[in-house]
């Protein structure tokens, strides 16, 4: 079977972004079938000649304000229980949030690989300096995207192999 990578992150890092890059189409939210299915969309992306499904568990966004946290917590247990490899996406422009630690701080009991992906570095040549904020998630190394300009994404895919 072909290894699954599920992406995680708050609502508005950019993981619908990513995903339509990744899938090279525009995926819009596909059909609202009750059950299982309802928050994930899936997509397959094939790299240096290998095949993987990629999942965006975030699939149905905006949440209320008030239930962002409980919805992380959904979303990390999801990828947890599925994924193969995780990718965890945060937001250069917000930094590090409350959430973010949360879901770090779940991520950093499982045994699953974790990709550390820092959103919206859309000067990934000269990265500011708010980004080793990031290395306070605990999850060691990370990886600078930008998913609109698609930057980055092939050093992030190569990770993604790695874990396979
Ligand atoms: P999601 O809620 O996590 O699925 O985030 P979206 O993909 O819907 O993106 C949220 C907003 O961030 C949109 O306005 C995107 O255009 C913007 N965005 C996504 N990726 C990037 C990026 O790499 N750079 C910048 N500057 N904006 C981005
Ligand atoms: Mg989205």
């Amino acid at each position: 079977a072909k290894p699954i990578v599920a992406i995680i992150g708050r609502p508005n890092v950019g993981k619908s972004t990513f995903f339509n890059y990744l899938a090279g189409k525009r995926i819009s939210i596909v059909e609202d079938t009750p059950g299982v299915t309802r928050d994930r969309i899936y997509t397959e992306v094939e790299w240096r000649g290998r095949k993987f499904t990629l999942i965006d568990t975030g699939g149905i966004e905006p949440y209320a304000q008030d239930k962002i946290m409980l919805e992380m917590r959904n979303q990390a247990e999801i990828a947890i229980e599925t994924a193969d490899v995780i990718v965890f996406l945060v937001d250069l422009k917000d930094g590090v949030t409350p959430s973010d630690k949360e879901v770090a701080s779940m991520l950093r009991k499982t045994k699953k690989p974790v990709i550390l992906a820092v959103n919206k570095v859309d000067n990934i040549g000269e990265p500011p300096a708010e980004i080793y904020e990031f290395y306070n998630l605990g999850l060691g190394e990370f990886i600078a995207v930008s998913s609109i300009h698609g930057l980055g994404m092939g050093d992030l895919l190569d990770e993604i192999h790695k874990n396979f």
